[in-house]
């Protein structure tokens, strides 16, 4: 994961919260594990009423990170104590709800959503909540259409280039040429799919 899509998903979970203010996440091995940590701090005082609490599932191997409160929004130079790990998975738990309620108000409204994806709710949530939505809509397309995998030319001894020759490249997929071609064409389809006639430049 790039330090791009990183901060990007920091000023995103940050910008849904004032200044100073924190979020209680709780993990746990299933969704309701992490919900009943809630539930019992609650009960026990240690989560103020009103107070932003995220449960959230941690899908590896790797032991559980601490239920606890994240400072968000501390200001320059006050980076919240969270892990990339969990700041991805918390920024996905918040796309995740975005899409829900994109999805329950269309459905409220009498829409057809037959042809609706995560992705055409995910865009709407953006149009309504974005600062920058001309960024955010970037971002998310190459969220979705990742830099494809490439294999460069070899420089030898010689001074010469020798084009790798692998099953992959025979077939022209990991070749500079080839990847560059289906990584364009992908995403082209990709924005006339969900953003026709944005005009959004990538
Ligand atoms: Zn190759």
């Amino acid at each position: 994961m790039t330090i791009t899509s990183l901060s990007r998903r920091l000023e995103k979970v940050e910008a849904k919260r004032p200044p100073g203010t924190s979020i209680f996440i709780a993990w746990g091995r299933t969704l309701e594990a992490a919900e009943g940590e809630i539930a019992l701090r609650q009960r026990a005082g240690m989560i103020r009423q009103g107070e932003s609490a995220v449960a959230l599932l941690w899908p590896d191997p790797e032991p559980l990170p601490a239920s606890r409160r994240v400072l968000f929004n501390g200001g320059r130079g006050r980076e919240p104590k969270i892990s990339d790990r969990e700041l991805a998975l918390l920024a996905a738990a918040f796309r995740a709800e975005a899409v829900d309620r994109e999805r329950a108000t269309a459905i409220k409204a009498g829409e057809n959503v037959s042809g609706l994806d995560e992705t055409d709710f995910y865009i709407r949530s953006l149009r309504r909540e974005s600062r920058n939505l001309d960024q955010d809509l970037r971002f998310l397309c190459r969220e979705e259409n990742p830099e494809p995998e490439i294999h460069w030319p070899e420089r030898q001894s010689n001074g010469l280039h020798r084009p790798c020759a692998c099953p992959t490249c025979l077939s022209d997929k990991t070749t500079p040429m080839g990847a560059h071609k289906a990584h364009a064409t992908r995403q082209a389809a990709w924005l006339a799919r969900y953003l026709p006639g944005e005009g959004l430049f990538v």
